[in-house]
Parts: C-alpha cells; sequence; structure tokens
C-alpha cells in the first residue's frame, strides 16, 4: 500500500522556518481545557476535533465554543461519532455538514478541517468532506513528518499515547508499511515520548511537519499529562519552527502545488 504522503518542497512562505509543529486532539471532552491549558504554557497551538455528542452524550466542548481562547481552533469530528463508511448519503451529510453548520452557528468561526471519527472513512466520506468545505481531513496514521498527498488522508507523526512497540510494529505490519516498520525497528528502544522526539529531530533535520495527536480524557486516564508536557517542552520555542493550527497548515499546503504526474487522490 502506497504511504498517503510525498516528500515535496516545504512552503515557500516558510522559507526561513526548519519545521512545522501542529497538533490536534479528538472527541471536544471537559479534559480538553486542561489540554488548552498545557498547550498554551508552552507557545503551542492546536485544533480541537469536536462532535456534537460523543457516547449519546453531548460533547462538553460543543457546548462550550465562545469560551476556546483563540489560540486554539475547532474543527469538525461529525455529528454522532459514528463510523463514516457505508452510510447512506443522507447520514453521511448531516454527519460531515450538519454538524460543520451546527458547530459554526454556535462558535461563530469558520470549521475548516475535519477528523474521520475513530480514524475510519473511505472514498464516499472523503467525497463528502471536501464537498462540505474542509480544506483538509485528518487520518489515525502515524509517522509522517510529510506533506500529505490527499488533504482528505492527512496522516499524524504520532499519537500521544503508550502503545508497546510490539503492538506498533504490528499495526504497521499489518498494513504493510514497511517503512514505520523499518523506522520502528530503527527506534526499538525508544519509548513514545522518545519517537517523539526523534520525529521532530527529523522533521527539523528535512524540513518537515510534525503533527503530535490524541485524547485529552486518555491522557487523563493514563496518567500521562506530566509525559506530554515533556514532548511538548522538547517541541516547544524553537526559533526555526512555525506553530499553528491544523487548519493554518492546510491552507499553507494548499498553496503548495503537487508535483508533475501527482493529481488529487479525493475528487
Ligand atoms: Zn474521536
Amino acid at each position: 500500500m502506497n504511504p498517503p504522503y510525498i516528500h515535496v518542497p516545504f512552503p515557500p512562505t516558510l522559507a526561513e522556518k526548519r519545521a512545522i509543529v501542529t497538533t490536534s486532539w479528538d472527541d471536544g471532552q471537559a479534559t480538553d481545557f486542561r489540554m488548552m491549558e498545557l498547550l498554551s504554557s508552552f507557545g503551542i497551538r492546536g485544533t480541537f476535533f469536536v462532535p456534537l455528542r460523543f457516547k449519546g452524550r453531548p460533547a462538553p466542548l460543543a457546548e462550550a465554543l465562545p469560551e476556546i481562547p483563540g489560540d486554539f481552533e475547532i474543527g469538525g469530528h461529525s455529528a454522532n461519532h459514528l463510523d463514516l463508511r457505508g452510510l447512506n448519503a443522507h447520514c453521511l451529510r448531516e454527519e460531515v455538514e450538519g454538524s460543520k453548520a451546527q458547530l459554526e452557528a454556535r462558535g461563530g468561526a469558520p470549521v475548516r478541517v475535519f477528523s474521520y471519527p475513530m480514524g475510519r472513512h473511505d472514498a464516499a466520506a472523503r467525497r463528502a468532506v471536501r464537498k462540505a468545505g474542509y480544506l483538509s481531513a485528518r487520518i489515525t496514521e502515524e509517522y509522517c513528518v510529510h506533506q500529505p498527498a490527499d488533504p482528505y488522508q492527512t496522516p499524524t507523526t504520532l499519537s500521544a499515547y503508550p502503545l508497546t512497540r510490539w503492538r506498533r510494529l504490528l499495526r504497521e505490519f499489518r498494513a504493510y508499511r514497511w517503512m514505520n516498520v523499518a523506522f520502528l525497528a530503527r527506534n526499538w528502544n525508544r519509548t513514545w515520548r522518545g519517537l517523539a522526539v526523534e520525529l521532530f529531530a527529523q522533521a527539523r533535520r528535512r524540513g518537515g511537519i510534525w503533527h503530535l495527536w490524541g485524547h485529552s480524557w486518555e491522557i487523563e486516564r493514563l496518567g500521562l499529562w506530566e509525559q506530554l508536557g515533556e514532548v511538548l517542552r522538547a517541541v516547544a520555542h524553537h526559533g526555526d519552527v512555525h506553530y499553528c493550527t491544523n487548519g493554518e497548515l492546510a491552507e499553507l499546503l494548499s498553496a503548495v502545488p503537487l508535483p508533475a504526474g501527482k493529481t488529487a487522490l479525493t475528487p
């Protein structure tokens, strides 16, 4: 399987920067406010992907959109946090387009980016997201520091989660992502924090995008706030790094033409 990313020249508008740092946090739970405080303390920006309802209950952030600090952005994460694959056209429109309109009406700001619930998507879901007017959509693939070939399949660099090394390796192996298998084998002794810092070094060395994502409710449940703080401290306040939200990144990247022979994957 081909990875949904390509290595293209860095956005020319950022010529003086070596890397881009962005973060994204899913599900719109109350612990997101703690996440915003932590990110703010390091000057790191981010996008909060908010469903209208999560596990049948209103998502706390969806009810409190005007309270979100200006450094952060709200992105769409569907109406009911359902697997979007195989939904009929009407339901798909409600989940993708209807939820966008709701978030915009409540928050008074445009909602420009989307994250597929549970990272699950198919061609119809990607088309629906593009047609609804989103600039990009995040998937849950990791270990990427390059520009996505398809903005509607934007991969990430790492999830803030202490997955065991064997499970990490197995997941990439089963998806035939051999470059990721090789990367994990080379970095076998690193914890998730070690991988995060190593991938940041790679992004800075080669000119790339470092995108950390996760769930604040999971960070809370697993007691990972301190570990996350360590990672954020390592990537914060670098003069040669541009810090932005997912939407700002999508805007920057949309100005970069795809290399010859490449066409947009989501029609
Ligand atoms: Zn989610």
